[in-house]
């Protein structure tokens, strides 16, 4: 049985005050009764934000991370910088990283392997655009992402993989995918896992659904077999988050 795991994406929102006084207003509202849950804050605000979190189970992230140790790379964060901060997981490939700022299947594929080698779990983003979604190529689209994302990644590490499938244009858009939207894509990328990892370790693997999550739609979409939480944006920001993450013990 796979743990539901409700992860909010907060993008480059608070400052690192701001961020304190939220978590310090929604904490004692959040259930982490049989599920995770993960704030993926900006870098600066993890420590604050780890400290604000003490005495519970919620947990931080970070929303990217680099594909190298150390060197010469100015502005970036290394894994082993935040497995020496004890920051569990990473988001790596969303969707803004991959149109804004130039992220491409190899470098997420990079940061994937050099973020399990250090011991974080990667929540890696996978998702169609409109267009492609009208042009029926949801599914090579996925196959692809997911195929160049897990390349070289080890069986022995493949359950420390989460799997985002966020279809572009539900992100921010208030266009949430229909159920059984989002469970087929789902569905399909467990098969793509099965393929590659075999279905012992496959059915071990959580599958995230993101894009315009909200406490109304979260039940249903978390109760689908192959959806396994979200990946949550603007509804984590908002005091109404507990009601997101309480959904996520429906498929109990
Ligand atoms: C996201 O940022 O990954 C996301 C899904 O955003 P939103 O929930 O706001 O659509």
């Amino acid at each position: 049985m796979r743990k539901m795991l409700i992860a909010g994406n907060w993008k480059m929102n608070f400052t690192p005050s701001n961020a304190v006084g939220f978590v310090n207003s929604i904490k004692s509202n959040i259930d982490t009764a049989k599920r995770d849950v993960v704030l993926c804050v900006p870098y600066v605000a993890l420590q604050p934000v780890k400290d604000a979190l003490k005495g519970t189970n919620i947990q931080v992230g970070a929303q990217n991370v680099h594909y190298m140790d150390d060197g010469a790379y100015t502005g970036e964060i290394s894994p082993a910088m935040l497995n020496e901060m004890k920051v569990p997981y990473v988001i790596i490939g969303h969707s803004e990283r991959r149109e804004k700022f130039g992220e491409s299947d190899t470098t997420v594929n990079l940061r994937a392997l050099r973020a399990l080698k250090h011991g974080l779990s990667p929540i890696i983003c996978v998702g169609e655009s409109q267009k492609q979604r009208l042009a029926n190529r949801t599914e090579d689209v996925l196959r692809k992402q997911v195929a160049f994302a897990l390349d070289e990644v080890k069986d022995e590490r493949a359950e420390k993989v989460v799997i985002a499938y966020e279809p572009i244009w539900a992100i921010g858009t208030g266009m949430t995918a229909t159920t059984k939207q989002a469970e087929d894509a789902c569905a399909f990328i467990r098969i793509l896992l099965i393929e590659r990892f075999g279905a012992p370790t496959a059915e071990k693997i959580r599958i995230l659904y993101g894009g315009s999550v909200t406490p109304t739609n979260a039940a249903e979409l978390f109760s689908q077999p192959n959806i396994d939480g979200g990946l949550v944006g603007g509804a984590s920001t908002a005091p109404t988050f507990d009601q997101v993450v309480k959904a996520g013990l429906c498929c109990e």
